[in-house]
């Protein structure tokens, strides 16, 4: 399996701190947005992110993450950003979180400027910490139906049962966090976001911590949640494989600071060729890194 290696990315030269330094990509990489009918494409959008230069002030040091990053993310797409590791993805997906402002461009959720985070979009984290401890699997599906949703104790039972259920953990409603698996804790989790019924659910290499089996059987059951229900999803990886199996549209990024390499779409005619997700891997390779290409030809 091909896989993105977080070496490269550091040993790269280092990375221009102003953005106006920064290089541009060729203004002729493939991207899907720019195919049909862009205005109505926009206009349907569930997530909008145009021009995002986002950067981070450490001491007096400017780092600059992402540079003009574009995508608009439609109704129930499967939307996932692909790059190496520290190529701003992360970053990315706490803008859209309304956690860091961009200092350039902007984020728009259906059509409103985001400005800080909301109940309409939830996180999942690769982290296995991210469920409160003193909960048990039910208390922490329900907490933020309560907090942030206002419903209900009865209400947020319920629809917490229901996304309960929707991940197989019914068996484990009372447990606590640490009694469960990893894969377990991130069904939850999910389980967590989805029950928001959020415009967008946003996953930060959500299995990347899990063995791999795990992780295929998880990567399944989340398209099969999406089979059900038809969520918009923002996932975020850096591998290859994963963004193929996940993905209808793959942003690929390049290393720090982030910028749109191309935007791929997976036709859902392909599964029938057989062998294609190879080949799309080891195209996606090829424009992830054309130097390590060219140096092997
Ligand atoms: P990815 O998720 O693609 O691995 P990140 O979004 O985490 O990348 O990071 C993008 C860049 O921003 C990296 O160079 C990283 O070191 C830097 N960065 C991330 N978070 C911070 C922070 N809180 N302060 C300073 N620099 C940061
Ligand atoms: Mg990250």
């Amino acid at each position: 399996m091909l896989g993105i290696h977080a070496e490269r990315a550091a040993t790269a030269a280092p990375p221009p701190v102003l953005a106006r330094k920064i290089p541009r990509l060729s203004k002729n990489r493939p991207m899907l947005a720019d195919i049909g009918d862009k205005t109505a494409m926009l206009e349907s959008a569930v997530l909008d992110v145009r021009g995002a230069t986002i950067q981070y002030k450490t001491g007096n040091a400017l780092v600059t993450a992402t540079y003009r990053v574009d995508f608009s993310v439609l109704r129930s797409d499967r939307f996932v950003l692909l790059g190496p590791s520290g190529c701003g993805k992360s970053t990315l997906l706490k803008a859209v979180g309304g956690y860091i402002p961009p200092v350039e461009g902007e984020i728009r959720l259906g059509g409103k400027r985001v400005t800080r985070p909301g109940p309409d979009r939830m996180m999942v984290f690769q982290e296995f910490d991210q469920l409160l401890p003193w909960k048990t699997v039910l208390e922490n599906v329900m907490f933020p139906l309560r907090e942030a949703g206002g419903m209900s104790r009865r209400q947020a039972r319920e629809r917490a049962l229901a996304y309960v259920e929707k991940v197989g953990l019914t068996r484990v409603l009372g447990s606590y966090p640490h009694t469960l698996s990893g894969g377990m804790k991130q069904r939850v989790a999910i389980a967590r976001g989805m029950a928001m019924e959020p415009d967008i659910l946003l996953m930060d290499e959500p299995f990347a911590a899990l063995d791999s089996l795990t992780r295929r059987q998880m990567q399944d059951e989340l398209l099969q949640l999406w089979s059900d229900t038809k969520f918009t999803l923002l996932f975020v990886t850096h591998s290859i494989a994963e963004a193929i199996k996940i993905g209808n549209r793959i942003l690929l990024l390049s290393p720090h600071p982030g910028q749109v390499i191309a935007e791929l779409g997976c036709p859902p005619s392909c599964g029938a060729v057989l062998g294609w997700e190879a080949a799309f891997e080891t195209r996606i390779h090829g424009m992830l890194f054309p130097q390590e290409e060219a140096d092997s030809a």
